[in-house]
């Protein structure tokens, strides 16, 4: 089994920001512990110092001045890593044995995936995952925004919300950005969901084919209340075994406790959904692996 979605760094202020193989080594122990043979790290592009350089001040073609005061405020909270000291303590643990590939999990801002592909293509990543977080300044999985996020979704409306989410999906897959499409039905996060999702659902379905991208199935919605199941949930995920899109598995784990978190739970929802391989991804091309 694989894990395709691991984090060094929670989401927390003020944290430091130093990437250790010792760190790698102790995921690869307890992943190990749950039958994972190979994990991806992917930490945040937003975490980075050279893509701050490159991306500050995306967020102000937003209108309102509150989600930009917000995202800003986040934005600085969580930057201060050094995309060098990531990616060459991730070759030397891949060097001394760990079964770790390189990755990154890439956000969608709309107009700047040209200058973070130029940035991205300096490293050798294995696997790049791509990411809607943000629908312009509104941080959609934010943990903290909760009186944000329900006057967000009151005065967008459902349909409304998950048509821009599904939008901007479609988009970041156009731009070939990204090799893996990272927790692909995010919009559910907080339990609002349209009546009917199928037109939502085939749209994402229909950018991860037509962008030759996998898809992730990831087990933390099934550790969010508002989720209650993985991203994403079998309707989804069958429609992406429909059209041939190959799939990893993820835990999305922020810290050991949460590597590999249910993967072999996510395995057997891949199984049922009638996938017979997952996707590993070296110098990013795919290797499909049995399941
Ligand atoms: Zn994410
Ligand atoms: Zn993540």
């Amino acid at each position: 089994m694989i894990d395709y979605h691991v984090h060094l760094w929670r989401h927390k202020p003020n944290l430091s920001l130093q990437a250790s193989v010792d760190q790698m080594a102790e995921y690869c122990e307890h992943a190990a512990g749950l039958g994972v043979t190979e994990l991806a790290i992917t930490e945040h592009t937003s975490r980075f110092v050279q893509f701050d350089a490159l991306l500050r001040g995306w967020w102000e073609t937003d209108p309102s001045p509150e989600l930009q005061a917000a995202t800003l405020k986040y934005w600085d909270e969580e930057l201060g890593a050094d995309l060098d000291q990531y990616v060459e303590t991730a070759l030397a643990a891949r060097a001394a044995g760990l079964p770790v590939v390189v990755g990154m999990e890439v956000d969608y801002f709309p107009g700047q995936m040209e200058k973070t592909a130029r940035l991205l293509q300096g490293y050798p990543f294995d696997v790049l995952l791509g990411s809607v977080h943000w629908i312009g300044a509104w941080l959609i999985n934010a943990p903290d925004w909760g009186p944000i996020a329900e006057r967000e979704w009151a005065s967008r409306g459902v349909e409304r919300v998950w048509d821009d989410y599904t939008r901007s999906v479609e988009e970041l897959a156009a731009t070939a950005t990204v090799d893996v499409l990272a927790h692909p039905d995010l919009v559910k996060i907080s339990g609002h969901r349209p009546d009917v999702p199928d037109e939502f659902h085939d749209r994402i379905a229909e950018a991860a084919r037509a962008s030759g991208l996998a898809a992730e199935l990831n087990s933390a919605g099934l550790r969010r209340p508002g989720a209650l199941e993985a991203y994403p949930g079998p309707p989804l995920l069958r429609k992406f075994r429909d059209l041939g899109v190959p799939i990893t598995t993820a835990s999305d784990g922020h810290d050991v406790d949460y590597v590999s978190w249910r993967i072999g739970d996510l395995t057997a929802m891949a199984k049922a959904a009638g996938y017979t391989e997952v996707t590993t991804f070296r110098g990013r091309r795919p290797q499909p692996q049995p399941l």
